[in-house]
């Protein structure tokens, strides 16, 4: 995979990484808002039933009959009101009507609202609505509760509902409507006015902060690697010492070049080049000017080439090689030559190279055209023959293979 296709992946799954916990912890904090929500609702009904029972095992509470509570209609049972004298009547209360009065009380102090509710209503206005009656049914079948956020206005609220089940005390009033100790009477609703407090800004800010840390250093380390990444590059396919193309860079240059040359009947030169007593050069001037030696070399072989698609490299050693595409035999031979006099022409000083004295060159030079080659292979072999014999008749000279052939 390419360097930077790997850093697009490793970026885009941070940032994928970043979104998924986001809004993971958007998802818990609003759970935990409900469960809140849930558990206050909960608490509400629970505080409500435990006075309805108390209420209940007292077979109802005798209250003064004021202006606010009047004797209860829907109360059809003996002594139900109590004339004590002129200024105090008692009244019963049951735990329907005291239900009732609570949750007024509690709609004016905390806007929590509850309400009986039964599939059977003694009240009329006890009636469900079309979702109570549901999750009464479901109550029927086994459901426990049922809790939800509901839309009143604007404003959101809790809503939770859970049934009321028939308590020996209830009996004595409800035995009539057919229920049994254990039956589910009805249910109550409670209804919790909730702002949904999720820390939204703290959250993205937070997020956005680690996100850009994690991209900054993500870029960083990316921006490291890849020039690790070009230096290796560059090392796989370029002499360390010369900077011109390697072996390994010429192997896969000529493969092409000489399918390319098959494929479109063109001529494809090689010249092999190797400079002329090096060993003794090393010897003389020592291996660090030996070095320079080459990598001026490789300089001169460079600008000695004029084509773009001319192309030269470190052989290995002292030796280098030049490719020369669409070049038939006699354009390969006068570029080998205008190599050796611009390589002789610099003039290094070689006091133990003869007759001339300065480094020079034994150049090879063979070409695809007209040969019979079985492969790129034979073509470098072909100059190499002709750099031998270049060497055998004296050194700082170009020879061709079909001379030497
Ligand atoms: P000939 O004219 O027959 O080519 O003789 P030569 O001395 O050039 O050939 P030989 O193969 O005997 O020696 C090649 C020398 O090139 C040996 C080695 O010390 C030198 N050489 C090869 N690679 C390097 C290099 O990277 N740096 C230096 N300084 N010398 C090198
Ligand atoms: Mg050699
Ligand atoms: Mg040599």
């Amino acid at each position: 995979m390419k360097i930077k296709k790997l850093i697009i992946l490793i970026i885009f799954t941070w940032i994928i990484l970043i979104v998924i916990s986001f809004l993971w912890n958007y998802t818990n904090a609003r759970k935990e808002q409900e469960r809140i929500a849930f558990q206050s609702a909960r608490s509400f009904f629970n505080h409500i039933v435990i006075t309805r029972l108390w209420n209940a095992r007292h077979k109802g509470m005798y209250v003064p009959v004021t202006e606010k509570t009047l004797p209860n209609p829907y109360l059809d049972v003996p002594m139900r009101d109590i004339k004590i004298n002129d200024k105090l009547t008692l009244t019963k209360v049951n735990p329907a009507f005291m239900t009732r009065q609570i949750s007024e009380i509690a709609m004016e102090q905390e806007g929590v609202q509850f309400n009986i509710t039964s599939l059977k209503p003694i009240r009329p206005l006890n009636k469900p609505t079309a979702r109570e009656t549901q999750f009464l049914k479901e109550f029927e079948k086994g459901i426990k509760e049922k809790g939800m956020f509901i839309k009143k206005g604007v404003k959101t609220a809790y809503f939770y509902m859970a049934p009321l089940k028939t308590e020996k005390a209830c009996l004595k009033c409800h035995a009539w409507q057919g229920y049994n100790e254990g039956d589910i009477r009805g249910a109550i609703r409670v209804t919790l006015p909730f702002i949904m407090e999720i820390p939204l800004l703290s959250l993205l800010s937070g997020h956005i902060i680690i996100g850009l840390v994690g991209l900054s250093g993500i870029v960083f380390a990316a921006k490291k690697l890849s020039y690790a990444y070009e230096t290796i590059k560059k090392q796989a396919v370029f002499d360390a010492l010369t900077g011109v193309p390697n072996r390994r860079n010429f192997s896969e240059s000529v493969l092409k070049e000489y399918k390319r040359s098959q494929r479109q009947q063109q001529p494809l030169s090689i010249i092999m080049c190797d400079v002329d007593n090096f060993k003794a050069y090393n010897d003389t001037y020592g291996h660090i000017n030996g070095d320079l030696c080459l990598k001026e070399i490789a300089q001169t072989l460079k600008t000695s080439l004029k084509r773009p698609g001319d192309f030269c490299a470190r052989y290995g050693g002292e030796e280098f090689v030049v490719l020369l595409p669409n070049t038939p035999i006699y354009g390969a031979m006068h570029i080998a030559e205008t190599i050796r006099l611009n390589i002789e022409n610099l003039g290094i000083s070689h006091e133990s190279s003869s007759p001339k004295q300065v480094v020079t060159l034994s150049l090879g030079v063979a070409t695809s055209e007209g040969a019979i080659l079985a492969s790129y292979e034979e073509l470098v072999k072909h100059a190499d023959i002709a750099l031998y014999q270049a060497k055998k008749q004296g050194r700082n000279q170009v020879r061709s293979f079909s001379e030497v052939a």
